[in-house]
């Protein structure tokens, strides 16, 4: 799908009465803050980090996410930073060729938009800082309700009246576990996962390289950057790591990593000089509620779908959107907050459903034979023979709700 190049002027029309916290500067947060500034809310983003976090690998913004991109008059810069990915090649362990899912294709990672997420929220930065007071370093201690505000006591023990307070803090959100602790649930998907960078070699081009390893290990190399490329490694593993195993987070990479190819090979010589990188398990946030009070959230603190999904920025692209939207809307931010979980809930909930333990098991193949199906099935796909079949499950699963979310038009 392409894109206009539709930017609007900007019109900050700033009322002091209506200040309002969003607690995090990744995606959601400052996206949030661009919107509530834009219809004269007066935005402080308190971010937890001492800088920026202009960390992660690549995103993908599809669907509906496209087009708050294309709203914040951000085609452009977006594009200025698109990876070049020309679509995804799965390769055996000898690293020959099985199949090429071109760009957009289906079963193709690559997306219209790909970014790497510190470029994006760098992006986002850039569009909010002088309009919005960012402050690093902080995080919200204590939140006391009143009938009129709610009170915001700070890391520093200043204390600070909002009309209300916006929580994108991400899936570990400590600001949410304040609030709604008892209606926050995380599912388990039966994987762990890493992404990190390691260097670019002259060899790698603008495709992304996808390996199923043996024994449950699925790994995937992206173009980065001009020194960079990615790795997303994700493998089968108990809730608490790998079977019994208090092993540290590099051992279990290359344990997951061992004796799956040649990929895997370039990935574990690379392990001992990668300082940045993720590790965690695969786990979705669930909340029954995504408001309490004056308190609303956003983004992955309030549906996180993992980053295995890719849906990930595009949900709080479309949830800030929303969300104030909904609050430039209605007198009464408890109604905008019920508006917008209206709306928001079930797009989300189908990016969720995408993913279950039933299917990262299918994914993460682990014997021989399983490698040699899902060989065959990918090769299917990439020829439009099992096109049908699979296309079937993915809308069973919810992939054209979350596609075809159709955003109002709040100004
Ligand atoms: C460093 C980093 C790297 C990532 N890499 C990838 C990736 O490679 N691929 C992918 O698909 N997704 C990645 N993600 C997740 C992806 O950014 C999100 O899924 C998606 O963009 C939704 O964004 P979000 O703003 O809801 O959450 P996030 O992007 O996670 O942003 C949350 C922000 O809140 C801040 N924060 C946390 N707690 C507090 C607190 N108590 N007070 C104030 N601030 C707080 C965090 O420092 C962070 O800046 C990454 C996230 C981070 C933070």
């Amino acid at each position: 799908m392409r894109l206009g190049r539709r930017t609007f002027a900007a019109c900050w029309v700033v009322n002091p009465d209506k200040k309002v916290l969003i607690c995090g500067g990744g995606v959601a947060g400052p996206a949030c803050a661009y919107w509530l500034n834009k219809y004269g809310y007066t935005v402080v983003v308190a971010e937890k980090a001492p800088g920026l976090r202009d960390g992660g690998q690549n995103v993908d913004i599809k669907g509906a996410g496209q087009r708050v991109i294309e709203k914040m008059g951000l085609v452009d810069a977006v594009i200025a930073k698109d990876t070049q990915e020309q679509g995804q090649k799965y390769l055996d362990a000898a690293g020959h060729v099985v199949a090429t899912l071109p760009k957009q294709a289906f079963g193709s990672l690559t997306n219209d938009f790909e970014i790497l997420r510190g470029d994006f929220a760098r992006i986002l930065y850039d569009l909010t800082q002088d309009q919005c007071e960012y402050r690093f370093d902080t995080v919200v201690a204590y939140l006391e309700e009143k009938s009129h505000c709610v009170s915001v006591t700070f890391g520093d023990r200043t204390v600070e009246d909002f009309e209300f307070v916006v929580c994108a803090e991400g899936m570990g959100s400590s600001t949410r576990q304040m609030v709604m602790a008892q209606e926050v649930r995380f599912r388990y998907l039966g994987a762990h996962m890493s992404f990190f960078n390691i260097p670019r070699r002259p060899e790698d081009d603008h495709w992304a390289l996808t390996v199923n390893g043996l024994g449950g290990t699925f790994l995937t190399l992206r173009p980065g950057n001009d020194t960079e490329t990615t790795v997303l490694l994700t493998f089968l593993a108990h809730e608490d790591g790998t079977p019994g195993d208090a092993a540290a987070p590099k051992d279990l990479l290359r344990r997951a990593l061992d004796g799956r190819g040649t990929i895997a090979d370039r990935v574990s010589s690379e392990l001992d000089a990668v300082e940045d990188f993720y590790f965690g398990p695969m786990s979705q946030v669930h909340v029954s509620r995504w408001s309490k009070g004056r308190v609303v959230l956003v983004g992955d603190a309030a549906y996180c779908p993992t980053p295995f999904t890719g849906s990930g920025t595009a949900l709080a692209l479309v949830g800030a959107y929303v969300l104030a939207g909904e609050l430039s809307r209605h007198r009464d931010h408890a109604e905008a907050f019920v508006a917008y979980e209206r709306l928001v809930r079930p797009y989300a909930e189908a990016a969720q459903n995408q993913l279950t333990p039933a299917l990262i098991r299918f994914i993460h193949v682990k014997t021989r034979l399983e490698v040699a199906l899902a060989h065959l099935l990918i090769r299917g796909i990439a020829l439009g023979a099992t096109q049908r079949i699979a296309k079937l499950i993915a809308d069973r699963r919810g992939t054209e709700v979350a596609d075809e979310f159709v955003l109002a038009d709040y100004f």
